[in-house]
């Protein structure tokens, strides 16, 4: 539209459930699991556990049973917020679906995290129990009512819900907050993003939409972490469509071969660095991935160098594509038309690149099918019922096709909560018609929890996400993220937050001044880089910082590269001028 330069999606909407209809994600998945799927296949696999297995007639029995228990005999209730701190093992799933089925938010963390980590984000969420395996337990704070996922507390849960002891569930609506991610935003240390029930609705049925049209049995490695929302809705989307997920506990990619050899797995969602390491690799010519049909790549950008490559190492790719029969595939696109003269990168049957964030609880663009892969350095179109806003990151004026800008989200992914007059918050509300139901569709959007600051920079009174990412869209609708304005470092597809380290280098008693910027990195994207200002006298070298960093933060976060400078280049209100800094280090005038 061009009077308010908002960007429509331009994928067909996708119907969602009325949102006043009281609905927690696990009753949506398992309804579209019974009313879609026969019940004999198999749900979960755990590579790293020799193949052990979970079957969709499993997971539908167990699931109920845990949330009895967890309500009768742990006397959790909706509304309690739940730390998981576990690997991916097969009870994560059946843990994830009974916390989401009775109300209680889960607040899944990273394994690799120290105790210091883990301490900020109960400060954030004040979870009322822990899950964990007894290698990682030892990490949460003291006095923490605490579950061992690998004890036989917890597998008698599984086993036995009980008959006594627990009144009827309370109801949980869809506006009710189902989990805490955690996302450093735009700016400054790690924030709580709360997503609702109706955010992971809204995802996994625009999933299911694209690719339930795929007839034949699909098997997805996830290799990205549960933790993480692209690992949390890909759970979530693949449990929609009756697919098999097979799941690792400790990630390495020689294990990830050898998962996708003997499961013959078909998809596997990806951050760009796994595809730097299949391109780069000696070890891929060893296995068989001819069962390999679908790279999903998001997180962070891939070079178009590096996607060029994979297109050349990867020509069994087209085998595979050639054994489809034409309509297999993308909803209302044949393959056939794909065979022709396309790029060979273009022919891998369905590189799927997207885009997203945290709080838009993942997904935002992605490009669906061979054809849209054709916009090279592109993220793909808006995900079915997005809106997009490019906006002058100075002026704050809508900026037209073609034109740079900060992009603005708004939707039904897009973060939300319930809490009410508690922090922040602002109403959204429009009249949808989406061919089966006319309603009003009214969100409450609540933002990061217990940061009302960062809300009200973070999101505006319309709803819109501001991403902190410079983009443009071109006229046909594709979404190009040309730069990040946001203090953020991914490192793989992890987060990095600047301000994070900053914090610990400038405790060092030796540092006078600090700043941490993003450095090109072709294997992992970006590493941490420090600029310090010694104090007076001081012999600090730079392996000591990098040290000293690492003892306080998960091996992702270490600064990698140090440079010694005078003076930190700051504006004139005090904000560390990063751009100069990244460009300081990438004239090369910074050293190790
Ligand atoms: P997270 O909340 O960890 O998912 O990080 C979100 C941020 O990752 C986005 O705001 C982008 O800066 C970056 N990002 C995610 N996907 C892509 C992509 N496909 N290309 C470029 N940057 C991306």
């Amino acid at each position: 539209c061009a009077a308010t330069r908002t960007f429509n999606s331009l994928r067909p909407p996708v119907p969602l459930p009325p949102p006043s209809e009281p609905l927690s994600v696990t009753s949506y998945l398992f309804s579209a699991l019974l009313s879609s799927f026969p019940r004999q296949g198999t749900a979960f696999i755990n590579a790293t556990r020799g193949g052990e297995s979970l079957s969709y007639a499993e997971l539908l029995c167990q699931v109920p049973a845990l949330a009895f228990s967890l309500r009768s005999r742990l006397g959790l209730a909706k509304g309690d917020v739940a730390f998981v701190l576990a690997p991916p093992g097969l009870e994560i799933p059946i843990l994830y679906f009974a916390l989401l089925s009775i109300g209680v938010v889960v607040s899944p963390s990273n394994p690799a995290f120290t105790p210091q980590e883990i301490s900020h984000q109960f400060q954030l969420t004040n979870p009322s129990v822990a899950f964990a395996t007894s290698a990682e337990a030892h990490k949460l704070p003291r006095g923490v009512n605490t579950v061992l996922l690998d004890a036989p507390l917890f597998r008698s849960l599984l086993a036995d819900g009980g008959s006594v002891g627990a009144g009827p569930a309370e109801e949980v609506r869809q506006s009710d907050p189902a989990a805490v991610l955690y996302s450093s935003g735009t700016t400054g240390r790690v924030k709580a993003v709360v997503l609702s029930h109706r955010n992971f609705i809204a995802m996994t049925a625009n999933y299911k939409e694209t690719y339930e049209a795929r007839e034949t049995t699909r098997v997805a490695l996830i290799t990205v972490p549960l933790f993480h929302v692209f690992g949390l809705t890909m759970l979530l989307r693949l449990t929609a469509l009756g697919h098999s997920s097979v799941l690792m506990e400790w990630f390495d990619f020689a294990g990830m071969l050898r998962a996708v050899e003997r499961y013959r797995v078909t998809g596997i969602p990806v951050w760009p660095p796994l595809i730097v390491a299949m391109v780069k690799s000696d070890l891929v010519g060893k296995h068989d991935l001819s069962s390999l049909e679908v790279v999903g790549c998001g997180g962070a950008p891939l070079g178009r160098e590096v996607a060029e490559r994979f297109a050349v190492r990867f020509p069994h790719i087209e085998i595979v594509q050639a054994s489809h029969p034409a309509g297999v595939g993308w909803r209302g696109e044949g393959w056939k038309r794909k065979n022709s003269s396309f790029h060979p990168f273009l022919n891998f049957p369905c590189f799927v690149l997207g885009y997203g964030l945290t709080e838009s609880t993942g997904g935002a663009s992605s490009t669906i099918g061979p054809e849209e892969t054709q916009a090279y350095g592109s993220v793909g179109r808006l995900a079915p019922n997005m809106e997009g806003k490019i906006v002058d990151p100075g002026t704050g004026q809508s900026l037209s096709l073609g034109q740079q800008g900060e992009l603005w989200l708004r939707g039904p992914t897009i973060m939300q909560g319930e809490r009410v007059g508690k922090n922040f918050c602002v109403w959204w509300w429009r009249v949808i018609d989406d061919g089966f139901h006319i309603y009003l569709d009214v969100l409450v959007i609540k933002g990061y929890l217990g940061d009302p600051e960062a809300t009200a920079s973070t999101l505006d009174s319309e709803g819109w996400l501001k991403t902190g990412d410079l983009c443009y869209f071109n006229e046909d609708g594709f979404l190009f993220i040309v730069d990040r304005l946001k203090e953020l470092i991914k490192y793989k597809g992890y987060q990095v937050p600047p301000a994070e380290l900053e914090h610990i280098l400038l405790s060092h008693p030796e540092i006078a001044d600090a700043a941490v910027v993003p450095y090109p990195d072709e294997d992992v994207g970006q590493i941490p880089m420090a600029f310090v200002v010694k104090r007076p006298g001081s012999s600090l070298s730079g392996d000591q910082v990098i040290q000293f960093v690492a003892k306080h933060v998960a091996p992702y976060k270490k600064i990698r590269r140090v440079s010694f400078i005078e003076l930190i280049p700051k504006s004139a209100t005090g904000k560390i001028l990063r751009r100069e800094l990244m460009n300081h280090a990438i004239s090369g005038s910074a050293s190790k």
